[in-house]
């Protein structure tokens, strides 16, 4: 049993009619789901389930193994095999994309600029940071390299997601940009998913994203940190 994740093939889509498959404590996995189960730094999806006339709010979805959980709010008098309705929360789910796909840009440009990788990232609903080994940074640079990204989105990049083979990903010289790629390397087993923006990044990713980089609208600085000797976190949004 498994659950088949569509927000990979489509991240546009907002409802998808699904058949149960599993019962847990918590909720139900269905065959297959829109909704993005947390990870990679992204956060899970929320919405609703519709059951015949039944609508109830799915307040967090988590990968369990090979399938996706819906936690529905209350307990549903739900069995496996029933035919249901899921809904995202798509204005939460919209804005987690277009932060997603910033901080893809925010690293090109800081990559390009001065070679450094990241080290760690996150997506909140409203805001997002992304941290870089990067001692001599400032909020100046910090400033500079969102001004940058900004530029950089408004050309309007397509963002296109594709699956690759382990030889293949080791090939694809760009992919080794992040900084800690050993952690990878217990993942080069099967097939694994890439997100390319136009000609500017290309990085392993199981998240979401918009398919065009001018959709993300104005990447808006909010704060710049050091983070321990060496470590510099920016935090971003994005308006409207
Ligand atoms: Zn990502």
């Amino acid at each position: 049993m498994e659950t088949e994740p569509l927000y990979w093939v489509d991240s546009y889509l907002k409802n998808v009619k699904a058949k149960v498959i599993s019962l847990l404590d918590d909720g139900f996995a269905t065959d297959k789901t829109i909704f993005y189960p947390g990870g990679g730094g992204q956060p899970f999806d929320t919405g609703y389930v519709i059951i015949g006339n039944v609508e109830e709010v799915i307040k967090k979805s988590y990968r369990n193994g090979s399938l996706i959980v819906h936690v529905p709010d209350r307990p549903l008098d739900v069995s496996v095999g029933d035919e249901l309705e899921l809904v995202i929360d798509w204005d939460r789910r919209y804005r987690v994309m277009r932060l997603h796909t910033s901080l893809h840009i925010i690293s090109a440009v800081m990559y390009e600029k001065s070679g450094y990788l990241i080290t760690g990232s996150q997506i909140y609903v409203d805001r997002a940071r992304i941290d870089f080994p990067a001692e001599e940074m400032n909020k100046e640079v910090a400033l500079e390299i969102v001004e940058e990204a900004n530029r950089v989105a408004s050309k309007g990049y397509r963002v296109e997601t594709f699956f690759v083979t382990p030889e293949e990903a080791r090939e694809m010289k760009d992919l080794f940009r992040v900084a800690d790629f050993k952690k990878y390397e217990k993942y080069m087993t099967g097939p694994l998913r890439v997100v390319k923006i136009g000609d500017i990044d290309i990085q392993f990713d199981g998240g979401t994203h918009v398919k065009d980089t001018s959709e993300i609208g104005e990447i808006k600085f909010l704060k710049y940190e050091s983070k321990g000797r060496r470590n510099r976190r920016i935090y971003i949004t994005v308006e409207p």
